[in-house]
């Protein structure tokens, strides 16, 4: 069966889409630890990141590179902080999370809620800052 993530790649599940190119996919995560937290996926449906080839790893984080110099440029933050779990979706994903301090990327953390007006309007922003 095709993952959520699979689902949202397609177009059948929606997403606020970052960017996109023909083996990769960001997009914001729906329950995020701070404003402009991005998902990066493999379009390629993979359970454990380190189970991708090397290639398509490596390609990955340089993917995931041009997303986080983006939010770096639109979201208030001292840097973009990288995390991998995948606990709860198996389609291999690296977090971005802008983050001021250790607290900001507690998972454990309560979720932000923002509107679709919201989340539109922050998609829209890291996305025209993407080079
Ligand atoms: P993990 O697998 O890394 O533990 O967590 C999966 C992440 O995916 C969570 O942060 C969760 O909020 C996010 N997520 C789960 N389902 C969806 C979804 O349908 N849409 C979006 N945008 N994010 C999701």
């Amino acid at each position: 069966m095709a993952t959520i993530f699979s689902k949202i790649i397609a177009g059948e599940i929606p997403s606020y889409r970052i960017h996109e190119d023909d083996r990769y996919y960001a997009f914001l995560d729906i329950n995020p630890l701070a404003e402009g937290h991005t998902l990066v996926i493999p379009k390629v449906e993979t359970d454990y990141l380190f189970d991708l080839e090397d290639d398509l790893l490596a390609d990955m984080m340089v993917f995931a590179k041009k997303v986080a110099l983006a939010i770096d440029q639109t979201m208030a933050c001292k840097r973009v902080g990288v995390a991998v779990l995948g606990l709860e979706v198996p389609h291999a994903h690296i977090h971005l999370i802008p983050i001021n301090n250790l607290h900001d990327i507690e998972f454990s953390r309560p979720k932000l809620k923002f509107s679709d007006k919201e989340f539109r309007v922050t998609a829209e922003k890291i996305s025209a800052a993407m080079k």
